[in-house]
């Protein structure tokens, strides 16, 4: 007999600063939930936020989104992938420069990659304001890789620039 699949909660992050950000993320949302075998759960406030690297490029949108889903970690990047690259995604190799859509997969249930491809749980949640505060709207409760509460790794970023966005 089979084994029964079982479903694993997900955070993915999402982040644009070309284009129309918000109605990219709107779009790039809308097709997360509608991937096959994922359950789009909840999506937070989009965020207004200042670029890490390189500053000479406009500000980022951001947003996280919690998903369910029976898919493992490396299926559901490439299917993140295919939704960067519909929405205009040119990698060019450079690193932390402007992009019309970033997809991270940051957490997925107890699941670990330590790959080329893919590192889970994403290396850069800790001390980013703008994956943190969304990711904490969306669950106070969660416990971070270290175990430590997300209100510990909350508290420990810089959160003077970043910017609720009030959606009219
Ligand atoms: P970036 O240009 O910063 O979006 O980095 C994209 C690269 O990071 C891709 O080649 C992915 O294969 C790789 N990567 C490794 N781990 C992750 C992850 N957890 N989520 C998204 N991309 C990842």
């Amino acid at each position: 007999m089979d084994k029964p699949l079982t479903a694993d909660i997900g955070f993915i992050g999402l982040g644009a600063n070309l284009g129309s950000p918000v109605t990219t993320l709107t779009s790039a949302l809308s097709h997360i939930a509608a991937l096959t075998d994922v359950e789009l759960i909840a999506s937070s406030s989009f965020y207004d936020s200042v670029p890490m690297g390189p500053s000479e490029q406009p500000n980022y949108i951001n947003a996280i989104c919690k998903i369910s889903t029976t898919l493992d970690g490396l299926s559901l990047l490439k299917q993140l992938q295919y939704i960067e690259q519909t929405h205009g995604r040119i990698r060019n190799g450079e690193h932390w420069g402007p992009r019309t859509l970033d997809l991270d997969l940051l957490l997925l249930g107890q699941q670990q990659y330590h790959t080329n491809e893919l590192t889970l749980p994403h290396y850069g949640m800790q001390g980013r304001e703008f994956v943190l505060v969304p990711m904490f709207e969306l669950q106070p409760d969660l416990i971070m890789p270290d175990n430590a509460s997300i209100a510990k790794w909350v508290s420990e970023c810089d959160v003077s620039q970043l910017r609720r966005i009030q959606m009219t």
